[in-house]
């Protein structure tokens, strides 16, 4: 009825233009960004999409050049299991005590800040794992400057490694690799610097581009060598961040304490938040009654790149969602409210990602350039032959990525990766695990599987090409 209203025709007029693309809708549901464009274009106008979720047109300032002041990097520690991330992560927050402060890192808040003896800081993310990036990207957040890759030079490169290498990738995130456990009587580190060099990773010391550094997570050798390359790489980045300006950050955890309230560990992008600060995040907002840094210590302040904790907000946001410093609580409490509000009538539905199906009108409405592909299968061999076939189907209007392939079965991090880089999920002679495929319906993730090559290659073809039927 919005949109009748908008455009001044009879709201039966546009329940019956949504009829016949197969919707039975009422009147006061909300239409999808695409079903919009449709359904207004039959009427002779042309939609525009001021803003999807609201923050964009909340966080419209852009700063000037001379605003801005160089910030600390954000890092991510990543790798297989076991390979060491919470070790070398522990090791980190023990040993650099931020010079001036007193008193040890005791609480993991899902961040915090090194001080190195240059004076040089570093964020860290303290949520280590590929999951819990992937995830956060899946939600809009790209927090991550630099990714330390972890490897144990007692084991080989595993499958969460290059799960790890390739999410890193997809992101667009600079890599850094640590070759762990050297004290380790087994411990070869060239090995894994020729298994990443089969895989076209090509470290620093073998004249490739990728910087590497064995260490020690347990021992602490090789850790401060480790983090001045990761400032090295985040030096090139140029990370800039205007601190006079109201706070917008992310949220890295959020949680219900029982003495004080609603909890969130927030990292702040940009700008500078003030305990008393007017803050909406997600659904949620509420004035700063109070914040603490990692050593649980009070502070007024936050500025780029830090971590703190904040109380007062009304309610938990989820992790990946951004907040925003209001002007006033009016306006907070509007946002908030809009987007309860759209989220119930959506449902859990959060984003509409891309399916095979969808590929042909996408390509016809003109903004569909690239098709990303994950590929699982049995053996390696046919996952090869398969990616090599599809990567060949590239257009000059459509290129096809492969953004993520190996062998097993189609996992939960499969349909993350998928989410965040808007990936279609092919699967050759392998099904998804339960939980995957609950996510995969949950993100309304598009999973195909295949048994014959063929099949998916003429599939994906016809698709691009615009002549996928619906529904096969
Ligand atoms: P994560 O699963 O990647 O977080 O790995 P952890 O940090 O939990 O480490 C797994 C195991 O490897 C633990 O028993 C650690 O004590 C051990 N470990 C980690 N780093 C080193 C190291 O540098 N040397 C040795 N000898 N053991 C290590």
């Amino acid at each position: 009825s919005e949109l009748a209203n908008m455009m001044s025709v009879n709201v039966n007029q546009i329940i019956s233009s949504c009829m016949s693309l197969g919707l039975f809708v009422s009147i006061n549901q909300r239409l999808d960004a695409e079903t919009l464009s449709i359904v207004a274009e039959e009427f002779g106008f042309k939609v525009e999409f001021v803003s999807a979720d609201l923050h964009d047109s909340i966080d419209s300032e852009v700063d000037a050049e001379e605003d801005l002041e160089p910030r600390p990097p954000i890092v991510t520690v990543m790798g297989h299991v076991d390979h060491g991330k919470t070790s070398l992560l522990d090791h980190i927050r023990n040993t650099n005590v931020i010079a001036g402060e007193a008193g040890g890192i005791t609480q993991h808040i899902g961040a915090y800040k090194v001080k190195l003896k240059s004076g040089r800081k570093i964020t860290f993310l303290d949520t280590p794992g590929h999951e819990a990036f992937t995830a956060m990207r899946a939600r809009g957040a790209q927090v991550t400057d630099v990714a330390i890759i972890i490897v144990a030079a007692d084991d080989n490169v595993m499958p969460q490694t290059v799960e790890a290498i390739n999410h890193a990738t997809a992101a667009g995130v600079p890599i850094v690799f640590a070759i762990n456990k050297i004290d380790k009587p087994g411990a070869n580190p060239d090995r894994i610097k020729e298994e990443l060099a089969n895989m076209n990773f090509l470290v620093e010391e073998w004249g490739g581009k990728y910087q590497s550094q064995d260490i020690s997570a347990k021992q602490g050798q090789g850790i401060t060598d480790l983090l001045e390359k990761v400032l090295l790489e985040a030096e090139m980045l140029e990370l800039k961040a205007n601190p006079n300006r109201r706070a917008v950050g992310t949220i890295i955890e959020s949680s219900l304490d029982k003495g004080r309230g609603y909890v969130a560990t927030v990292l702040v992008e940009n700008g500078t938040l003030n305990a008393g600060d007017i803050v909406l995040a997600g659904q949620h907002f509420g004035h700063i009654k109070a914040m603490f840094n990692e050593r649980n210590q009070r502070i007024e302040t936050a500025g780029p790149a830090e971590p703190v904790i904040i109380l007062g907000l009304d309610g938990a946001p989820q992790a990946g969602d951004k907040f925003n410093v209001m002007e006033n609580e009016r306006d907070a409490r509007n946002v908030a409210n809009k987007r309860e509000q759209l989220a119930r009538e959506q449902g859990l539905r959060s984003q509409k990602h891309i399916t095979l199906d969808e590929i042909g009108r996408r390509i016809a409405i003109g903004n569909f350039q690239e098709l990303n592909l994950i590929i699982k299968g049995d053996v390696d061999g046919s996952i090869e032959a398969l990616s090599d076939s599809l990567i060949k189907l590239s257009t000059d209007e459509i290129q096809v990525n492969i953004k993520h392939k190996a062998v097993g079965q189609i996992s939960e991090s499969d349909i993350l990766l998928a989410a965040a880089s808007e990936a279609i999920v092919v699967g050759f002679q392998v099904r998804p695990s339960l939980s995957a495929r609950k996510l995969a319906e949950k993100e309304q993730i598009d999973i195909r599987l295949y048994s014959i090559i063929y099949d998916a290659i003429n599939e994906v073809k016809a698709a691009m090409e615009g002549m996928l039927s619906p529904d096969i």
